[in-house]
């Protein structure tokens, strides 16, 4: 590769900079993104920023192993297609990742160890955006066909970035996916106001140019068994995602106006691309909302309900509330595990640490308040263990609940049970280093293996998974 001189002193004379955002009364009035974009002199002070450091940290912290320094350069330097290619030799979708991604990279960027880190993800996105714009963006289709058939289960970011891998090596590919279109979390999951669904969309055309055939509304196991799969397919990925929400079995759960997280993101997600929603929706107008979970899935109902009207929005946490600074324990360039706001946040709404809730009230068969109690967490050698605190009871009125307690698993009866693969105890599914499970040319990644966890952890699996099936197929 290429090695560029990088000016190395930006950082002593430009402080970080994020994209622009719309103000908070603006935004709120619609579910769109409400980014904007630097100017060409903003985008190369903030690549200049980075220090290229002898041992980059951020290719370390960053699941893709980004070549994050050489496009910082590019982009101070005006070279910006050069840097699209650098970016998309280790990452099929930056402009997911350059929006969504909490940036490991940044918290580990050497920058951060005693000054603001460089703006890695807002860089990425300009990157990645600015070659949809100017169309260096175009399909790869490949120079030569093998004959072999690849079956994909699940369209999220795992499924994807294996199937465009497994596609670009020749094989036919098909990916089957049970919802309406494909994108799995990114469409249907995330809110459109950090992600919009264009920008999915474009992905997904990208891919069909390339020759990836996308059967959406067949739901693996049931329209199509795991024999009949086995039969027509020389290898499969699942990639399925860890789809089981975790509930809470508490007195009064039955009450009207409790809900998943996901029954309402879902709803509004669909809403703004103009999709039927099959029943009636689930509305935050007017109410006393409150979200149990303090994690992206609660924000994304906060930012939700806030853009809805909700008359009020209150999220719960379990857990303690983290420290603003990293401790001791926690040093760089580890993730810190500190207080973190998301865009939500700072629309509205208040955050309570250390509530746990015991009961749901209800007249007539409808939620009218939660009973809550107080806890902390003592550590206890190294363990940590809850207690409740005595007399903390209290009782909160609220009309919509909503469930943001994060998912135990991908769903064992179906395709998996089908199939034969095996999962750890927690139900996740088992493969080798190869990303194959148990099962001969059955291969597997992202949530469905990891367990909840992050776009840029499931495309980083998605191409792990991608390299095991084309390296089987060799060997066919
Ligand atoms: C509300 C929410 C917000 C989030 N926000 C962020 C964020 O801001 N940043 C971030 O990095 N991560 C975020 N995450 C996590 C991230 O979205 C996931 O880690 C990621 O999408 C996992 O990708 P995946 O491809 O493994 O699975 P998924 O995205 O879950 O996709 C799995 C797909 O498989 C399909 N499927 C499952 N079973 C079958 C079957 N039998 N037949 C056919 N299709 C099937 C599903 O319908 C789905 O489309 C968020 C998660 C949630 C729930």
């Amino acid at each position: 590769m290429e090695v560029f001189k990088l000016k190395k002193s930006g950082f002593t004379q430009f402080q970080r900079e994020l994209l622009p955002k719309t103000t908070i009364k603006e935004r709120l009035k619609h579910f769109n993104e409400f980014q904007g974009n630097w100017t060409d002199k903003q985008s190369s002070e903030q690549g200049s920023r980075c220090m290229d450091c002898s041992v980059p940290f951020c290719h370390n912290a960053c699941p893709l192993g980004n070549l994050i320094p050489s496009w910082n350069n590019l982009v101070y330097s005006g070279e910006w297609e050069k840097a699209l290619n650098i970016l998309h030799s280790t990452n099929n979708f930056p402009e997911f990742t350059g929006r969504i991604c909490p940036a490991p990279c940044e918290a580990s960027c050497v920058l951060n160890i005693n000054d603001d880190p460089v703006a890695i993800e807002h860089i990425e996105k300009s990157i990645a955006d600015r070659g949809w714009e100017n169309g260096w963006i175009t399909p790869i289709k490949p120079t030569t066909k093998t004959g072999k058939n690849v079956a994909i289960i699940g369209s999220g970011p795992a499924g994807l970035a294996a199937a465009q891998l497994i596609n670009r090596a020749g094989h036919n590919t098909t990916v089957f996916e049970r919802s309406t279109k494909p994108g799995g979390l990114l469409r249907f999951g995330i809110p459109d106001f950090k992600l919009e669904k264009n920008i999915v969309d474009q992905r997904i055309y990208q891919m069909e140019d390339e020759g990836v055939l996308f059967k959406n509304g067949i739901n693996v196991g049931y329209d199509i068994s795991g024999s009949e799969l086995l039969q027509e397919f020389d290898a499969i990925c699942l990639t399925g995602g860890s789809t089981v929400p975790r509930d809470l079995d508490v007195p009064g759960r039955d009450l009207d106006g409790i809900h998943f997280a996901m029954e309402f993101l879902v709803q509004q997600n669909k809403l703004n691309s103009g999709e039927e929603i099959s029943s009636s929706q689930i509305n935050a107008k007017g109410k006393k909302v409150i979200i149990l979970g303090g994690g992206d899935t609660g924000s994304d109902c906060l930012g939700t309900s806030l853009r809805q009207e909700a008359s009020e929005t209150t999220q719960f946490e379990i857990m303690p509330r983290p420290p603003d600074q990293r401790t001791t324990s926690n040093p760089w360039p580890e993730w810190p595990l500190i207080m973190r706001s998301s865009s939500s946040h700072e629309e509205g709404g208040s955050r309570e640490y250390g509530i746990m809730t015991t009961q749901f009230l209800g007249v007539d068969g409808k939620l009218e308040a939660l009973e809550c109690v107080k806890v902390k967490w003592i550590n206890n050698s190294g363990s940590s263990k809850m207690e409740v605190v005595p007399n903390s009871e209290f009782i909160i009125k609220s009309d919509l609940v909503l469930l943001a307690m994060g998912f135990l698993h991908p769903e064992g009866s179906g395709i998996l049970d089908q199939l034969g693969v095996e999962t750890d105890p927690r139900g996740n599914v088992i493969t080798n280093q190869n990303k194959m499970t148990n099962i001969e040319g059955v291969f597997a990644g992202g949530d469905m293996v990891r367990g909840q966890s992050l776009v840029v952890w499931a495309i980083a699996e998605g191409r792990n998974a991608a390299k095991g099936v084309n390296a089987y197929l060799k060997t066919l």
